[in-house]
């Protein structure tokens, strides 16, 4: 069964598309966490951060290079932003098709509680 994503790749749920190519497609966050909430997602399933095979990695990194130019079109180049991948449950990972947050536009604070270490 395709996954929430595939489906807004495929255009068949809408998204607020800001960046598509034949590798990747990129759009807004529905519950953004900060002013800039991007999501960056390869076009083809893959469903974890484990789950990328070593031939993924030009991919991974065009996943980066998207992200990267992203934020300096959003103006949070300077500013600072984050990028996070969460894997499977204990990262609180949501939707089974890999994705890389871009998040900027406000001082993000600390990436996790201190207190969340034991
Ligand atoms: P994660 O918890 O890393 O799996 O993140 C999944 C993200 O997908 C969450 O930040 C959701 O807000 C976001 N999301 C869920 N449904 C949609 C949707 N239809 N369009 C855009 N973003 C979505």
């Amino acid at each position: 069964m395709a996954t929430l994503f595939e489906k807004i790749i495929a255009g068949e749920v809408p998204a607020t598309i800001v960046h598509r190519d034949p590798r990747v497609t990129a759009f807004l966050d529905i519950h953004p966490a900060a002013p800039v909430h991007i999501l960056v997602v390869p076009n083809k399933a893959i469903a974890t951060a484990d789950e990328i095979a070593d031939d993924d990695e030009a991919l991974i990194g065009h996943m980066v290079i998207v992200a990267r130019d992203l934020a300096r079109q959003h103006g949070i180049a300077q500013s600072g932003y984050r990028l996070i991948v969460n894997c499977n449950a204990d990262s609180g990972q949501e939707v089974y098709h890999l994705h890389l947050h871009l998040l900027g536009g406000r001082p993000l604070g600390p990436l996790l509680q201190r207190s969340s270490i034991s």
